[in-house]
């Protein structure tokens, strides 16, 4: 606890200085994101295959998948995540008419950019290939019993076949910062 409260300064500071950029692929529209990431993941479930199978068929579209069949993201919470240009640009895909879930295509070269909810989650998968500079590490690959048959995955990160706990209690935790944030106006 008393680690905690000593490194609050720094996390501070992290949380105002470090900014990383995201564009699509022409430039056109631009992403801001503030401070750490929630967590920096691959997902290999059947919903962002089937999500990456829409976006790569639109014209001139680049690849969304790893040449493993993984999407890669990583997580900020949402209020610190913006777009920053081009937001006029932005167009929502869901995989069904009810699907709560978007994956965001910038129009303008249909780079997918990030997916977000229409309600209930309080994080933005940024879509990994778009960021600039300086990636926070990869820390963990998921629902890898969905990988497509014969691959074999990279031992660089932990593997989990669905949701491990320790990931559920990383979005559970950004969920308690950022409502105490509202209060404290710290975190
Ligand atoms: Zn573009
Ligand atoms: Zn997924």
């Amino acid at each position: 606890m008393a680690k905690d409260r000593q490194s609050q300064g720094d996390r501070q500071h992290m949380t105002r200085s470090h900014i990383m950029t995201a564009t699509c692929s022409c430039g056109g529209v631009e992403l801001k994101a503030f401070g750490r990431p929630i967590v920096s993941a691959v997902c290999y479930c059947e919903d962002c295959q089937k999500g990456a199978d829409q976006i790569e068929s639109l014209p001139n579209a680049g690849a969304v998948r790893d040449p493993d069949g993984g999407t890669a993201y990583i997580l900020y919470r949402k209020d610190r995540i913006e777009c920053s240009k081009g937001a006029e640009l932005l167009r929502s895909y869901k995989l069904k008419e009810t699907s709560v879930t978007n994956r965001v295509v910038a129009a303008c070269c249909n780079s997918a950019v990030f997916m977000n909810f229409d309600r209930g989650p309080h994080w933005v998968s940024a879509y990994r290939a778009r960021f600039h500079g300086e990636l926070p590490p990869l820390q963990l690959r998921i629902c890898t019993k969905f990988k497509p048959d014969g691959v074999v995955l990279a031992d660089d990160v932990p593997s989990y076949r669905g949701y491990p706990p320790g990931f559920i209690v990383k979005l559970l935790a950004s969920r308690v910062a950022m409502l105490l944030g509202r209060y404290t106006g710290l975190v």
